[in-house]
């Protein structure tokens, strides 16, 4: 496998961290990718746009030599801090051992940093301002311009495509019936706005995920490095209220007044920065297969975009590199590598895709209910009598790599199941029935 050079396409998250695993694995790795070199791109100030890091992605990391250097981009969060419209901020912390924490990271400050590392292997080289238009021929050879339009000479080893949810080469290879895909598109949009520090401090509590969940919408907020938060409001697209329906300068700033008042007053021009930002699109992607033979894989969101709201599409992607990269030392064919990766992958990246829809639920309107936070609380209370065997589901994603999704979605499935017997007997009351819950995890966990 070592004699063919493996051309990747797409250096965002996963293309880079999957260049360096290969470089170490002495593979001769060629990245396309179609923006400019980060490297050389000065930092948007005021345009930070962050992402929620976990153990999943983090173990990544690591196997790849390089979490120490990335732990300086990253800023810990414990818990949600709700916002509920007539009382205090309430933190619910993630996990109850110090280190179930998760991490806010730059995307961009992220991206420069697994570029420039990867750039440090010789093995690696990197071709930006390089789009790929999809393949051509009867060998479906890859189909590669340069800035200038020009079509670039690209090897005839293994591609390996992790541009993204819109990937290119996905298109391609549908378009020549070597694979099928559709896309679940979310009614709801999302559009990130600036919050910047106050007093040269940040303006909200740092060690948190902001959350104002108001029933059908919610807006977040995940703090910067350089003390400012990203505030994303999720939103109906259409209908009221919906993004449609925020249509003139008033009525945003009468909506955000209305429903987040203690964040409208820490977000500058809010009208301004609305009608200035994009609104983004969310969806599930599905393909399949995921590879043709031993010439083509998709990984990362070309093969399974997710919505965002367990925050784990990045975490996914960097686990599929690290499953690729263990599925690489067994295998000798490119073809039978691909092909164990996708029979082992593919049902967690679909147990995800679910649990990520499920949390939107969750945080927009399930922790402004009493059930869910006695549940909460009993959860943790059973984690903490019984260990390893009782672990709530989100701490299972977040905290625990070890336990695949699949099998995560699986247990938290017989989980709520106790919890819902639990709670049926409870009359409402917050004490938990340990006799009771004993009996039950011995019967079905
Ligand atoms: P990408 O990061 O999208 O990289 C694809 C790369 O391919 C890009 O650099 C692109 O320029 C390049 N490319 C595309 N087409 C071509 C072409 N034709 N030729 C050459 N290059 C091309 N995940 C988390 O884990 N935690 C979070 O908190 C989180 N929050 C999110 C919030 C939002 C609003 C959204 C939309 C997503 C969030 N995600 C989160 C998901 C995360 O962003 C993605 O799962 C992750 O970026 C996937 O990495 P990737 O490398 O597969 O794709």
């Amino acid at each position: 496998m070592r004699s063919q050079p493996v051309s990747i396409v797409g250096a965002g998250l996963a293309g880079p961290l999957l260049a360096i695993l290969l470089a170490r694995r002495g593979f001769e790795v060629t990245l396309y990718e179609r923006r400019p070199d980060p490297r050389q791109r000065a930092p948007q100030a005021g345009r930070s746009i962050n992402l929620a890091l976990a153990a999943r992605g983090m173990r990544a990391l690591e196997r790849a030599g390089i979490l120490e250097r990335v732990r300086p981009l990253i800023l810990p969060m414990r818990g949600r801090m709700v916002h509920e419209s007539d009382r205090e901020p309430t933190l619910l912390p993630y996990g109850q051992r110090p280190a179930e924490l998760i991490y806010s990271v730059g995307r961009g400050a992220l991206n420069r940093l697994l570029v420039e590392e990867a750039a440090r292997h010789a093995a690696v080289s990197l071709r930006f301002e390089h789009t790929c238009l999809g393949v051509r021929g009867p060998q479906h050879a890859l189909e590669v311009v340069d800035a200038a339009g020009r079509h670039v000479e690209t090897s005839s080893g293994p591609v390996i495509a992790s541009d993204g949810a819109g990937s290119a080469v996905r298109l391609a290879l549908a378009g020549c019936a070597l694979m099928t895909w559709r896309e679940a598109p979310l009614d709801h949009d999302y559009k990130e706005l600036y919050l910047p520090p106050r007093d040269g401090d940040f303006a909200l509590a740092p060690q948190a995920l902001h959350v104002w969940p108001r029933h059908g919408f919610m807006l977040i907020a995940l703090p910067n490095t350089d003390r400012s938060f990203t505030a994303t409001l999720f939103l109906a697209r259409s209908g009221a209220p919906s993004f449609a329906a925020l249509d003139t300068r008033a009525a945003v700033e009468r909506f955000f007044a209305e429903q987040f008042p203690d964040a409208a007053a820490l977000l500058p021009d809010v009208a301004a920065q609305f009608a200035a930002h994009p609104q983004g699109r969310l969806g599930t992607v599905q393909c399949a297969p995921w590879h043709v033979g031993g010439e083509f894989l998709l990984l990362g969101d070309a093969a399974h975009a997710i919505v965002p709201f367990h925050g784990q599409g990045m975490n996914a992607a960097f686990e599929d590199c690290l499953l690729l990269d263990e599925l690489s030392e067994r295998h000798t064919r490119w073809a039978e590598l691909f092909a164990a990766f996708e029979q082992q992958r593919r049902p967690d990246t679909q147990a995800i895709a679910r649990m990520a829809i499920e949390n939107y639920a969750e945080m927009r309107a399930g922790v402004l209910e009493a059930r869910f936070l006695r549940q909460q609380l009993w959860a943790r209370e059973l984690e903490r009598l019984y260990p390893g065997r009782f672990v709530p589901r989100y701490a299972m994603v977040m905290f625990h790599p070890e336990i695949p999704y699949a099998e995560a979605e699986r247990r938290g499935a017989v989980q709520q199941q106790i919890l819902d017997a639990l709670d049926a007997r409870s009359g409402g009351a917050q004490r938990l029935d340990q006799a009771l819950a004993r009996q039950l995890i011995e019967q079905r966990l």
